[in-house]
């Protein structure tokens, strides 16, 4: 790692020579910094305007320079702050006025994140615009969990799905869902979970099949919440879990074990390098 930091140096150095205005969408990943990527925590780090969302944890943003300029663009479930098309002038006019600006996003912008309309706005306005990868929540939580997306002789291939459309239930193809080997990871799903659910066994889907509901995946606070897709209503109904929540549905759930060390605390504590990433870069 510290003989990658100092090309990583050089490179953005180079970069920010040249730029005039310019635009990083960056992924924040699903909540714990230690999941950042390099060049995240690099840009993050070194950062003099960031415009953020709700899905990034106070522990990424506590990794933002004090002096730095912060919007905050939060969406709430339900209630957007700002809408869209403000969030996308907003960059450009950050952009046209010679900042660098990080775009900060939870998980990775170009997984329900709306990155893509972020990108197209900038390149209609001539801004240079790139993207950096996160951690997408399904991925996140997998690992936090100890829930395989794939596995041999269970699931060989997984679908991230949105569990909401812009007019509430989203609309889904739900025969093509039917396959017992896929695993199904439901983004933003909650609030419609009896209809997905409804859904589902209609279209051929186990009404024993095992979900995972995960609240706050990869955080210190993180819960899980195992049921079936039968019962799946019921039980959010009793455990009320917060956003954001990710769905599984799929056989690969089975193999979650409550007991295991996959937890966001255990894997802290077994790479005792909280304050490592910062030091090598200062
Ligand atoms: N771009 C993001 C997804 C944004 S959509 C990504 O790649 O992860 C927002 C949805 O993502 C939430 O409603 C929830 O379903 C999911 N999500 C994001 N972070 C999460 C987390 N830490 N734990 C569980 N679900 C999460």
């Amino acid at each position: 790692m510290t003989k990658l930091l100092p090309a990583f140096d050089k490179l953005l150095a180079a970069r920010a020579g040249k730029a005039k205005g310019h635009v990083w969408l960056v992924g924040a990943g699903p909540g714990d910094a230690e999941l950042l990527t390099v060049k995240a925590l690099r840009l993050i780090s070194s950062a003099e305007v960031v415009v953020y969302d709700r899905l990034v944890s106070e522990e990424i943003l506590a990794l933002i320079p004090s002096a730095a300029l912060c919007i905050d663009v939060g969406k709430q479930p339900g209630s957007h702050a700002m809408a869209q098309t403000q969030i996308n002038q907003l960059l450009v006019e950050l952009a046209a006025a010679g900042q660098q600006v990080i775009r900060l996003k939870g998980g990775d912008p170009f997984i329900f994140g709306r990155g893509g309309e972020e990108m197209l706005a900038l390149k209609e306005a001539g801004i240079a615009c790139n993207i950096v990868p996160g951690i997408t929540a399904a991925t996140g939580c997998a690992a936090a969990t100890g829930i395989p997306l794939t596995h041999r002789g269970l699931a060989q291939s997984v679908r991230f799905i949105t569990g909401h459309g812009q007019q509430g239930l989203p609309q889904l193809e739900w025969q093509s869902l039917r396959d017992p080997r896929q695993t199904l990871v439901f983004y933003m799903g909650l609030t419609w979970c009896e209809a997905l659910s409804e859904n589902l066994r209609t279209a051929g889907r186990r009404a024993n099949t095992p979900v995972a509901i995960i609240e706050r995946g990869t955080r210190s606070d993180q819960r899980v919440i195992t049921t079936t897709l039968k019962q799946l209503a019921e039980t959010a109904a009793r455990e009320r879990p917060q956003s954001p929540a990710l769905l599984i549905v799929g056989d690969v759930v089975a193999l979650y074990d409550a007991t295991s060390t996959f937890t966001p605390s255990a894997s802290k504590a077994a790479i005792d390098c909280a304050e490592m990433p910062l030091s090598v870069i200062r």
